[in-house]
């Protein structure tokens, strides 16, 4: 059996591992979209480096754009094959995959004017990269939803004579699934685990990851290899109030807090929502402004049977997670613009998470320049993001080519992070390393991270594979 990371590998985007069973069955492990150099998007997304239509099944664990992103790509340039992925994950990845095409469009049109802008100056711009090409089409989102094959939690799919396919729950957000494969060798049945992204322990709506035990190979996430987080989940609801009550109350200013449209705005509402109900958050309004999200919290009520017991218990007894009185739904970008001119102090939840692309942008340089607001990071925000730009305490920050001064208060919480810490991680590694294990390998972490978090790990060997490595599992 054959195994190569080819993406994800010793970085965070691009989830894609690739499988080939004794018997010639080739499985690909997620699909999504490499970010990891914004100038080489299509070189590292607009081809793969086998071919697509040899692979026979795509199991997806999780909709998150950097695991599901290149699928309608891989179907696009002839994967015919099976995809197997869980219902909410489906669900979600339709609105992501949708929403991301969008992106791209935005993206070639904003390429194209500069281009004419070029053009009527008398410049002479190159011919490439500036006529950007689209990945792939909107027939590639409705090819993938038809060839999908969604399956429950804690249920083994048989794929063929070799392979059967079980998805245990992974935390992280709503439908997310760590695989485990069941593959037949040499007349015995051995096990090889794929953790996709793991959750939190301790999240809201979410449960803590499965433990996946008798594995023979594990391939796990190590986004936060040696670093822990600073808060902890149990006092999420407690760290928003704080900042509510310094920013809002105190000062009279507004909050801004750019969060991911799926997963975290969701857990961010859910926790409002529990002050509400406690009695506990001020008279203030709450504006929840991303599209995507909107649509993303639907499929979350839509399945309250894969969210935690405390999720559960909470909508039983209040009849929804997400609907109270101080919340305001934006849909409109005019609506969204007017906050601005607001004279009362308020909440603004808004993607993306990392402050770069989406509504968020506009808010953060309408907000940023008056010290009583502040700006609250609600978790990780990778090298050359405006959020990781904002967390290293500059004066000025450019946004959309403008300086911006920054007067507005910057804080980071770690309570809403969708990915166990390095001690969570251990933690997982307990109950899934055990006696039958012959080697895990590290992905979705960069090297340095990796290798202290294999330096505290109990086990060895630990490989943390180079792109396009190929290791011969027997
Ligand atoms: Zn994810």
């Amino acid at each position: 059996m054959k195994f190569t990371s080819w993406g994800a590998a010793q970085q965070v985007t691009g989830s894609k591992h690739l499988l080939v069973l004794p018997g010639g069955t080739r499985v690909l492990i997620d699909c999504g979209l490499d970010y990891e150099k914004r100038s080489e998007f299509e070189l590292r997304n607009g081809t793969f480096p086998f071919n697509p239509a040899d692979i026979d099944l795509l199991v997806l664990t999780h909709a998150h754009i950097d695991h599901s992103g290149n699928v309608p790509t891989l179907i696009k340039q002839g994967f015919n094959g099976t995809i197997l992925c869980t219902k909410p994950t489906l669900e979600l990845s339709e609105y992501l995959l949708r929403d991301s095409l969008n992106i791209q469009r935005m993206e070639a049109a904003a390429k194209e004017r500069v281009r004419n802008k070029g053009k009527k100056k008398g410049i002479k711009v190159k011919k490439q990269a500036d006529t950007a090409t689209l990945l792939y089409s909107k027939k590639h989102i409705e090819d993938m939803l038809g060839m999908a094959q969604t399956i429950s939690f804690n249920k083994l799919y048989k794929f063929n004579q070799e392979l059967s396919v079980e998805f245990v729950l992974a935390g992280h957000i709503l439908g997310a699934a760590s695989a485990i494969l069941h593959i037949q060798e040499n007349g015995e049945t051995i096990k090889m685990g794929f953790t996709g992204d793991l959750g939190n322990y301790g999240s809201k709506l979410v449960p803590d990851p499965t433990p996946m035990p008798d594995l023979k190979w594990l391939v796990s996430e190590s986004t936060y290899g040696g670093r822990n987080h600073v808060a902890d989940t149990d006092d999420a609801c407690n760290e928003l109030l704080k900042h509510v009550v310094d920013t809002c109350v105190t000062k009279g200013g507004k909050l801004v807090i750019p969060a991911f449209s799926v997963g975290r705005t969701q857990a961010i509402i859910f926790a409002f929502h529990q002050l509400y109900r406690d009695g506990k958050l001020p008279n203030i309004k709450i504006f929840t402004d991303s599209p995507l999200a909107i649509k993303s919290t639907t499929v979350y009520e839509n399945h309250l049977q894969y969210l935690n017991e405390e999720a559960r218990a909470f909508q039983q007894r209040h009849g929804s997670l997400f609907d109270f009185p101080n919340l305001y739904v934006l849909e409109e970008e005019k609506e969204s613009n007017l906050l601005a001119m607001l004279p009362e102090p308020c909440v603004i939840i808004s993607a993306a998470g990392m402050v770069e692309g989406g509504r968020i942008q506009m808010h953060v340089k309408n907000h940023i320049g008056n010290s009583d607001n502040t700006i609250l990071i609600a978790g990780f925000c990778a090298e050359g993001t405006l959020g990781h730009r904002l967390l290293q305490g500059q004066d000025f920050v450019e946004i959309n080519y403008r300086r911006e001064p920054v007067r507005a208060d910057i804080f980071r919480t770690d309570a809403f992070s969708a990915h166990p810490d390095h001690n969570g991680l251990l933690k997982f590694f307990k109950g899934s390393i055990g006696d039958k294990t012959k080697g895990v390998f590290l992905v979705h972490g960069d090297v340095v991270q990796m290798n202290l978090l294999a330096a505290d790990m109990d086990f060895k060997p630990v490989y943390t594979p180079e792109k396009g490595q190929t290791f011969d599992l027997i």
